[in-house]
């Protein structure tokens, strides 16, 4: 035991949306445990001022940065077969770019709909597949992918988002099912209410945000540093026996009516 087993030195993560939000915090936490990170959004210009920031305090050496669409398959297979030429071999996935979109299921055009399949689902099987195909040949290899606390619970609005969810949570479970006997390990994280730019619409809607507080055993949302810890332990060997699981980090909300 000791703080071997979480220690990530020298193993290179991708993390999907890590230009903002959850997937800046991810990546600070696994770059704080050693890891050589890969930052990656789609918008560059965000992407360059994270990648300044996280060069500043991590040197240049451990950082790199890459823009891409993560639903643009070409992209995605172009960029991987990059990373892995340029900075090496991924050791670390998170699949955590993704997106939400509130409408009413009949008045949810199906571009809509296919956007958000694309982007918080699809993605994941893309970089998945072109991640993998490394990894399944070193015999080694993190996977974790963002799924949400709607993974299991539905409300108005986000049929398309609770489907995609849903579908990734279930993905994570056909990924071990193919890969986890080649020793890759592919888990999730199911985020409760988490404070980011995505939900400050919601931290501002009065009647949502008592809503949320009030059905939150925890009583309050949760913050980005909430998921760090178990980020790091899924990617590290402290984790080497989870396999498909799906982890809930909501503050209790999944576990009340
Ligand atoms: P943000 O909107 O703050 O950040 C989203 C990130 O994903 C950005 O870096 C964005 O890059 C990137 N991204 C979005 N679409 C694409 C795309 N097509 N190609 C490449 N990059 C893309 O979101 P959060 O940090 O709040 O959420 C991160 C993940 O966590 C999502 O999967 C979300 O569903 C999940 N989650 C969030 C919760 C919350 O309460 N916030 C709760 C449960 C789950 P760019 O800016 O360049 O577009």
């Amino acid at each position: 035991m000791g703080s071997k087993l979480f220690d990530l030195t020298g193993r290179i993560a991708l993390v999907t949306g890590s230009s903002r939000g959850i997937g800046k915090e991810l990546a600070k936490a696994l770059a704080d445990a050693g890891a050589t990170l890969v930052l990656h959004g789609r918008n560059s210009e965000t992407l360059a001022v994270t990648t300044a920031e996280f060069q500043k305090n991590y040197g240049t050496e451990r950082i790199f940065s890459y823009a891409f669409d993560v639903t643009d398959e070409a992209a995605v297979a172009a960029n991987i077969a990059t990373i892995e030429a340029e900075v090496g071999p991924l050791r670390i996935l998170v699949n955590n770019a993704g997106i939400q979109h509130r409408e009413p299921m009949l008045e949810l055009a199906l571009s809509d709909w296919q956007r958000v399949l694309d982007t918080n689902l699809t993605s994941a099987f893309l970089v998945g597949r072109e991640a993998a195909k490394g990894m399944l040949k070193r015999g080694e290899g993190k996977i974790i992918n963002i799924c949400s606390v709607q993974t299991d619970l539905a409300r108005p609005t986000i049929s398309a988002y609770t489907a995609a969810k849903g579908g990734l949570r279930n993905l994570t479970r056909a990924m071990t099912a193919e890969w986890a006997g080649s020793g890759l390990q592919i888990n999730g994280i199911a985020p409760g209410y988490i404070h980011t730019e995505m939900t400050q619409n919601l931290v501002d809607d009065e009647k949502f945000n008592s809503w949320i507080l009030g059905r939150t055993p925890a009583g309050r949302w949760g913050s980005v540093e909430d998921l760090a810890g178990p980020a790091v332990w899924l990617a590290s060997d402290g984790s080497n026996y989870i396999n498909g699981q799906t982890i809930f980090i909501d503050g209790g909300m999944s576990v009340v009516v």
